[in-house]
């Protein structure tokens, strides 16, 4: 019962701001689980164990922008990668460069570090 690590983490599912409690639970048997405290909605539950489990966070940056009027373009991955990778697609993404103009949703980086995941513009430009 005692000596169990206990990880915080605030719930970003809607303004009122949960603080969950993940703690690594014995089963018998059948190895380790989960239990999500805190939480007010399933929401909350589901977001302390993925947090828990496996982080991600989508990535908003820009990339170099040619021949418009502006020389950035505003991106995000299209999906949540994983938070450890964060760092890396960023440095992928200081590689690209798009030229003008460009649609909103457009890919400018396919399949970023093999995740599966593209980043697109967020908007025309
Ligand atoms: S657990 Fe539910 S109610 Fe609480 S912050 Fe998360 S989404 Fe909101």
């Amino acid at each position: 019962m005692n000596g169990h690590h206990v990880d915080s983490y605030l719930c970003i599912g809607c303004p009122l701001g949960c603080r969950l409690e993940v703690e690594e639970v014995h089963t018998d048997g059948v190895g380790d689980d989960i239990e999500v405290r805190g939480f007010t909605c399933k929401k909350g539950k589901e977001y302390g164990r993925q947090e828990h489990t496996d982080p991600r966070r989508v990535v908003t940056t820009t990339v170099a922008l040619g021949g418009g009027a502006w020389d950035r373009l505003p991106v995000k991955t299209s999906a949540a990668v994983p938070k450890d990778l964060v760092r890396d697609v960023c440095r992928e993404l200081r590689r690209v460069r798009v030229d003008a103009p460009v649609a909103m949703g457009t890919v400018v980086l396919k399949d970023v570090l093999g995740t599966g995941i593209d980043v697109v513009a967020t908007r025309d430009l």
